[in-house]
């Protein structure tokens, strides 16, 4: 018995009725970076299902250099397995979404920073990095930091978004535009 116990029940119930995505480009061309908090699932708040988009889940929802590497490499699978399948100028869009009462937030706060940074031995710098209190303001900096990655394929496009937790609704606060790079 572990704690997972009743929900490997629902799984049993996932899988008497379950029928497998073969490898594809994922359906609605479209991968999702976002918070890992647990009110922020895209299977509910966007319902995507099965096969449709990729996510990406951290603290935050943060641009990191990880998440630039998983979007990079991403990007080039899709090329070389589905390249030919695919518009030229076109391989997916990159949605960022944060959302507002981020428990990150409380990283804003220095002195709760300094106790984080000593308990877990990550710098003071990289946590203050992940705060998102303005979700349109992170949400701002990180699809730039996107589209500025020379990494990036020129053919992804990026957006950006803000998820609501009072009301769950998603506003788009940046629409999707390829990095301003030859070829783009
Ligand atoms: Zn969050």
């Amino acid at each position: 018995m572990t704690r997972i116990t009743p929900l490997l029940e629902r799984n049993e119930q996932f899988a008497s009725d379950y029928t497998p995505v073969a490898l594809g480009l994922p359906t609605a061309q479209l991968l999702i970076v976002t918070c890992l908090d647990h009110r922020v699932d895209p299977a509910i708040f966007l319902g995507v299902r099965l096969g449709e988009a990729p996510v990406i889940r951290n603290a935050g929802g943060r641009v990191t250099p990880a998440v630039i590497d998983d979007v990079a490499y991403i990007a080039f699978l899709a090329e070389q397995l589905f390249g030919t399948e695919l518009a030229a100028d076109a391989l997916f869009e990159v949605a960022v979404v944060h959302h507002t009462q981020c428990g990150t937030g409380f990283l804003a706060d220095p002195a709760f920073r300094h106790q984080a940074a000593q308990a877990t031995g990550i710098p003071e710098k990289t946590l203050e990095a992940s705060a998102v209190t303005d979700p349109e303001a992170t949400v701002r900096a990180d699809v730039g930091r996107l589209l500025a990655s020379p990494s990036i394929s020129p053919k992804v496009s990026v957006s950006g978004h803000v998820y609501d937790i009072a009301t769950g609704r998603v506003t788009t606060v940046l629409d999707a535009r390829h990095p301003d790079r030859p070829g783009a």
